[in-house]
C-alpha cells in the first residue's frame, strides 16, 4: 500500500504529539516502530504487524483476538477485555522493560495508521444503494469492535503505562459535545409540492394531532413561507440548539447550497428570505455554518466546487466545514474536491445504519492517503451517532424511547471515558413526534 515510511512516520508523529500534547517522535521501518519523546532518554518499541499487513496491502484477519488489562486498573479505557484488531492471538504480556526500552506487544502505531487512513474502506469496496460504503463488508463491524474507541483505548493504555513506569506526565484527553444539524429541509408544508403536502397534512393529523398547524397551512397557505414560517414543523432550530448553560458545546448547522432535480435534495434555496432569518438567528446560538454537498456530488469535483462558491456567496463564515448529504463519500477521492475548495473540516465519517466508531476514534484528526502518501489537509470530526440511525424502520429501529436512550448514552459515556468528542446529529426536520422531542432533550442533556 504505502511506498514511504518518512511521510508516513512525520503523520504518526503529528497526530499523537498534537492529541497527547508532548513533543513525540515515531520512527517507522521495515523491522519495528519506535517512539522518542523530546527531554525523555527512554525509547517505545512497537512490533510491526498491523504495519507489516498494510505495507504488503493485506487484508486484516477475520479473527478477533483481545488483551485484558484488568490488573493494569485503567480508569480512561471503556472496558478491561480491549479488542487487538490485526492479531490472530490474544496478547497475554502487554509490555516488558529492559533497560531504558519498553518493548509493546501490541501495534498500537499500526493499528493509528489502520484507523486514520481508512484501510477498511480501501479494502471493503462494496456500497450500499446510495454508493455509500457497506457496513456489512466492515472489518470493524463483522469482528465487533465499531462499538468501542478502541484508538483512543490503546493509545490511553500507552499514555498510562508511560506515566506509571516512567513518571511522564500525560494531558489528560478532554471531553466534548459537538451538536449538529443537516438542514435537508425547511419547510415539511410546501405549497410547490401540492401531492407531498397532503399525504404528511394528513399523516400529521392522525400521527401528531398537530391540527392548529394544519388549519393555519390551509387557511394561509399563500402567506406561510412569507409570514407563518415560525409556524413550520421543520423550524426547530431554537429547540436544537438553545441551552442554558451557554457556550459549553460545539454547534454546526449544515447547509444544502443549491436545489437540484434529485428527489433527494434540498426545498430551498440560500436566498430564500426564511433561509437568511434561519442564518440570523443560528448565529445568536453561536452555531458554525458549513456545507450539507448535494446528493451525488460526493464524486464530482467541478460541482462541489459550484456548491460551495454558492454557499460562499450567500453566507459568510470565517471557515468552511462540511458533511456530505446522506454521508455519501469516497475515500479519498471526495477529500480531494473539499481540499481543493479549502474546507477545513468534515463530519462525513460515519455509518448510516450503525451508530460507533468508525475511526477507533472520537477525537479530530488528519487522514492519512496511503495511496500518495502523504497526509490530507483536512480534520475529520467523527460522526458518533445520527437521530434516524436509532429509531428508523430501515436502520436499528428502536421505537422504545428508554431503550434508544440507553443506546445513546452508551456512546456518550464511551466519548466521556476515553476523552473525545460525542458528535450528534439531528436532523431540523426530525422534531415533530413527541417521542423525537424527548428522546432528542434526554440525549442533548446527557451529553451537555
Ligand atoms: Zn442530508
Amino acid at each position: 500500500m504505502f511506498t514511504k515510511f518518512e511521510p508516513l512516520s512525520d503523520w504518526v508523529s503529528d497526530t499523537l504529539s498534537t492529541w497527547s500534547k508532548l513533543d513525540i517522535r515515531i520512527d517507522i521501518s521495515e523491522k519495528e516502530s519506535v517512539l522518542y519523546l523530546a527531554n525523555f532518554d527512554k525509547t517505545v518499541i512497537f512490533d510491526n504487524t498491523i504495519v507489516d499487513l498494510i505495507h504488503s496491502s493485506e487484508r486484516m484477519p477475520n479473527y478477533m483476538s483481545f488483551c485484558n488489562v484488568k490488573k493494569l486498573d485503567f480508569m480512561n479505557i471503556v472496558d478491561h477485555k480491549v479488542p487487538c484488531p490485526g492479531y490472530t492471538s490474544d496478547v497475554e504480556e502487554l509490555y516488558s522493560v529492559d533497560g531504558e526500552t519498553l518493548y509493546f506487544n501490541y501495534d498500537i502505531i499500526g493499528l493509528l495508521v489502520y484507523c486514520l487512513s481508512n484501510y477498511d474502506d480501501l479494502k471493503n469496496n462494496t456500497y450500499d444503494s446510495h454508493g455509500r460504503i457497506d457496513s456489512t463488508n466492515s472489518h470493524f463491524v463483522n469482528n465487533q469492535y465499531l462499538d468501542r474507541p478502541i484508538l483512543d483505548e490503546w493509545i490511553n493504555i500507552l499514555f498510562n503505562i508511560l506515566s506509571s513506569e516512567y513518571k511522564l506526565d500525560c494531558q489528560k484527553f478532554n471531553y466534548e459535545f459537538i451538536l449538529t444539524t443537516d438542514i435537508d429541509s425547511i419547510y415539511r408544508y410546501d405549497i410547490n409540492k401540492p401531492k407531498k403536502t397532503l399525504r404528511l397534512i394528513l399523516g400529521d393529523l392522525i400521527k401528531f394531532q398537530n391540527i392548529l398547524n394544519v388549519i393555519a397551512f390551509f387557511i394561509l397557505f399563500p402567506l406561510w413561507k412569507l409570514v407563518f414560517y415560525k409556524f413550520d414543523p421543520h423550524n426547530t432550530f431554537r429547540s436544537i440548539f438553545e441551552c442554558n448553560k451557554n457556550n459549553t458545546y460545539k454547534k454546526y448547522a449544515f447547509f444544502i447550497p443549491s436545489q437540484s432535480y434529485s428527489i433527494y435534495d434540498s426545498d430551498y434555496n440560500l436566498n430564500d428570505k426564511n433561509v437568511k432569518n434561519i442564518v440570523e438567528n443560528l448565529e445568536t446560538f453561536d452555531v458554525n455554518f458549513g456545507t450539507h454537498l448535494n446528493y451525488k456530488s460526493y464524486l464530482d469535483k467541478e460541482y462541489i466546487t459550484y456548491q460551495i462558491d454558492t454557499f460562499k456567496s450567500n453566507i459568510s463564515t470565517r471557515s468552511i466545514s462540511n458533511r456530505m448529504h446522506f454521508l455519501q463519500f469516497k475515500f479519498p477521492e471526495t477529500f480531494y474536491s473539499l481540499i481543493d475548495n479549502r474546507v477545513i473540516s468534515d463530519f462525513t465519517q460515519g455509518f448510516a445504519d450503525l451508530p460507533g466508531f468508525k475511526n477507533g476514534t472520537c477525537r479530530k484528526f488528519r487522514p492519512y492517503d496511503l495511496m500518495k502518501d502523504r497526509m490530507l489537509d483536512i480534520y475529520i470530526f467523527p460522526l458518533i451517532l445520527m437521530d434516524v440511525t436509532l429509531y428508523s424502520k430501515r436502520y436499528l429501529n428502536i421505537t422504545n424511547e428508554d431503550l434508544a436512550f440507553k443506546k445513546a448514552s452508551y456512546y456518550i459515556d464511551c466519548c466521556r471515558k476515553v476523552g473525545g468528542n460525542f458528535c450528534l446529529l439531528w436532523h431540523n426536520s426530525n422534531l415533530n413526534s413527541n417521542f423525537e422531542k424527548k428522546l432528542f432533550k434526554r440525549i442533548k442533556d446527557y451529553a451537555l
